[in-house]
């Protein structure tokens, strides 16, 4: 091989070693734009301050694939693995406001996804169940949550339509694919005064919070149109 090609050959290694260095890291630089997103989204509307720091702290470039880097910290979705999408930081924010949990809580997410909505509750302390239709998905999460420090009390490879019937109730239910309607199961493991919060429609979904008041009383909220994946039957 001449001089030159292996001059560039080297040049190649060290830009790959760059990007996957920068990948596996939390700079400063990431939490300045982490900073930023924090103040969109206190613009856009969201209030509480422990949901803000939550997403202040957890780093979502680490979430995504390392060629969308640069958007990880814009307020937008953006495609992960298996045709799925890691969703809008304003829709993470706000569904885990709506959510309205404390610490201890035990909480029951269906569609880990990337794992990043999973990591938000965690910051906030949360005992956390969640489900994960995907295989790909269910398997990447599973080895890299912890490597960031997250520990769910259990991901499951499962269908959501479900619930996890095992840990039930819980105080809150939260559901990050769009689904055409209420699962009945789903109410059914929500504790009396828990809260389950799903975007429920086909093409645009409408965010809905159903409360529970007593074994058979629930009360129906709704907040506004947001797009998500749907949520789809059975485990793949
Ligand atoms: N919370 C995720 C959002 C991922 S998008 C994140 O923060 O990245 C929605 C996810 O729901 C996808 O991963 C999809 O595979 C999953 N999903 C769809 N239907 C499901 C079902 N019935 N049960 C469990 N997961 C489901």
């Amino acid at each position: 091989m001449c001089i030159t090609c292996r001059l560039r050959v080297i040049e190649l290694i060290f830009v790959l070693e760059y990007f996957r260095t920068i990948k596996l890291k939390d700079s400063f630089v990431h939490k300045g734009m982490r900073n930023r997103l924090v103040e969109t989204l206190r613009e856009k509307g969201i209030k509480n301050e422990l949901v803000l720091g939550a997403i202040g702290k957890v780093p979502r470039h680490l979430f995504m694939d390392s060629s969308f880097l640069e958007h990880a910290y814009t307020d937008k979705a953006f495609p992960i693995a298996a045709d799925q999408t890691i969703s809008q930081p304003y829709t993470v924010a706000r569904q885990t406001e709506l959510l309205d949990i404390k610490e201890g809580d035990i909480v029951l997410e269906i569609g880990t996804g990337s794992g990043y909505q999973a990591a938000v509750l965690l910051e906030l302390g949360v005992q956390l169940y969640s489900i994960e239709r995907q295989n790909e998905l269910f398997k990447k999460a599973q080895r890299f949550l912890p490597k960031l420090g997250y520990r769910p009390k259990k991901l499951i490879f499962g269908d959501g339509y479900k619930g996890y019937e095992e840990n039930a109730p819980y105080d809150g239910i939260i559901v990050t694919a769009g689904a055409p309607f209420i699962p009945k199961p789903l109410l059914r493991q929500l504790k009396i005064g828990g809260r389950l919060v799903i975007p429920v429609g086909d093409k645009v979904q409408t965010m809905t919070v159903i409360e529970r008041k007593s074994a058979r009383e629930f009360i129906k909220n709704e907040y506004g149109d947001f797009r998500f994946v749907p949520m789809l039957e059975n485990k793949n």
